[in-house]
């Protein structure tokens, strides 16, 4: 599931990119967006978001989807909330709202991406890559992570003003922060200016 260099690139509120790595595919959808304050973030508003969006995924190779419809940028987005939710509710010892478990297992439902081994021994993704099978595929990833040994894993970064969800799938399974280069190290900053003050 993890491989050293997944990851999204983020930017901190000064602007600064930072490499985010949630962990699984389906959670690497969350930060495109999502219900309430958080549409503010939103970013898959046509197809070309979403062919984006997968081509960044941890998808290898990055899949390139045909004919993708406005439909399928709603889907996507439902897709996407209900997800949002489900990780929510994990993180916090809450019980999973019943409307998104539907929405998640209506989506894995439908064939995923199939891969396939090209002529010249590399991996490829056979057509047709069509917008459900790749919604398949991330509604599929978040069956096996919700289900499975890292479940109990899956954390909202410990900044109080981050809601960046993560699974950790490090054996000692310490992580706190969505990633070291912004929330951990401005902990960290925060951190030695109180040891500082009470000096
Ligand atoms: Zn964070």
């Amino acid at each position: 599931m993890h491989a050293v260099g997944t990851g999204l690139t983020l930017r901190t509120p000064e602007g600064m990119p930072y490499l985010f790595d949630p962990g699984a595919l389906c959670l690497e959808l969350l930060p495109t967006g999502g219900p309430g304050a958080f549409a503010r973030w939103e970013v898959l508003h046509r197809p070309e978001d979403l062919a984006a969006w997968a081509a960044r995924s941890r998808l290898t190779p990055p899949p390139a989807p045909d004919g993708l419809t406005d439909a399928d940028v709603t889907a996507a987005r439902a897709l996407r909330n209900a997800l949002l939710r489900l990780a929510q509710a994990r993180a916090h010892g809450r019980p999973a709202p019943p409307a998104d478990l539907e929405t998640v297992n209506a989506a894995a439902a439908a064939p995923p991406l199939a891969p396939a081994l090209a002529g010249d021994g590399t991996r490829r993704w056979a057509a047709p890559v069509t917008g459900e099978a790749l919604l398949s595929t991330v509604a599929r990833d978040a069956v096996d992570l919700l289900s499975g040994p890292h479940a109990d894993r899956i954390r909202e970064c410990g900044a109080g003003d981050c809601f960046l969800l993560f699974v950790d799938t490090s054996r000692p399974g310490r992580r706190r922060w969505c990633s070291m280069r912004n929330c951990g190290n401005r902990h960290k900053v925060r951190a030695h200016r109180a040891r500082h003050d009470e000096e």
